[in-house]
């Protein structure tokens, strides 16, 4: 059985595929978004309680191969999947979309960390499109000196910025609607992670477009691991481990 670690679309686009192909195949969501999207197949849902019981897992389960599929923030189950894998013996890998660059006309500026995408925000603008996730919003709680639209998929836990609007949404976004969401809230900075992929690139181009900064968090360093950076890849390399 290949354990796909998910949470992302390549991994419900390489869930599907295996599934397809009759290739055995567990899909693994953290639990975290209330409404999943969920992949074809079987899926189990919830954290394992760390590396030495995601290695049990594995070996109670038969696994054969383990295929990281996470978002590339995501660095605590990347961790834990190349402890547990490397000591049950069991071949892994990362499949992460490849990360943004800047184009032509962007006006970004890269930051380490969300505590300093927060830092970085009173020189830059002061009515903020603010789309790095539910997780690390209290970073920004303090920032009293801007305005702040808050985009993420369910409700956040964490303390807000005082001043703000929430948007409950989630992607796929397109230029036109990125375009007049800036628009209409008088938008001058977009804070983003450097999630990387298509569907929700779209805000950064209509930043472009309207010569809107962007302040972009770089991406974690997660641990050495054979890594691709398209499904179809991931598809034979499961395939020839399966
Ligand atoms: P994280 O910090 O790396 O994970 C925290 C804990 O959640 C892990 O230690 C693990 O618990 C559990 N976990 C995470 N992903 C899991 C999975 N696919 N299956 C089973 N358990 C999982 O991850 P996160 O940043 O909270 O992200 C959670 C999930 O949301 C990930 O699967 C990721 O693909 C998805 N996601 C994250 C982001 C983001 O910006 N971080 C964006 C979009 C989607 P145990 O230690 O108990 O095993």
């Amino acid at each position: 059985m290949i354990l796909l670690l998910g949470g992302t679309a390549e991994a419900r686009e390489l869930a599907a595929l295996l599934v397809a192909r009759g290739a055995p195949v567990t899909s693994s969501l953290a639990g975290r978004v209330a409404h999943p999207r969920l992949p074809a197949g079987a899926v189990r849902v919830g954290g394992f309680g760390g590396p030495a019981a995601l290695r049990r897992w594995l070996a109670e389960h038969g696994v054969a191969a383990v295929v990281d599929a996470t978002h590339p923030f995501a660095e605590r189950i990347s961790i834990s999947a190349a402890s547990a894998s490397r000591a049950a013996g069991v071949p892994l890998l990362r499949l992460q979309r490849p990360g943004w660059t800047a184009g032509r006309g962007d006006r970004w500026h890269w930051v380490d960390d969300l505590p300093a995408a927060a830092a970085a925000i009173p020189g830059l603008g002061r009515r903020v499109l603010l789309t790095t996730g539910r997780q690390g919003l209290e970073q920004f709680a303090a920032v009293d000196e801007a305005w702040f639209l808050v985009r993420c998929v369910d409700p956040p836990e964490a303390a807000l910025p005082v001043r703000h609007e929430l948007l409950l949404d989630r992607g796929p976004y397109t230029l036109a609607g990125e375009g007049a969401l800036l628009d209409t809230r008088a938008i001058d900075l977009v804070v983003t992670k450097d999630s990387g992929g298509s569907l929700t690139r779209a805000k950064l181009d209509a930043a472009r477009e309207r010569g809107v900064p962007v302040i972009v968090v770089r991406r974690p360093a997660r641990p050495e691991a054979e890594t691709v950076g398209d499904v179809r890849a991931a598809l034979h390399w499961a395939l020839a481990h399966s």
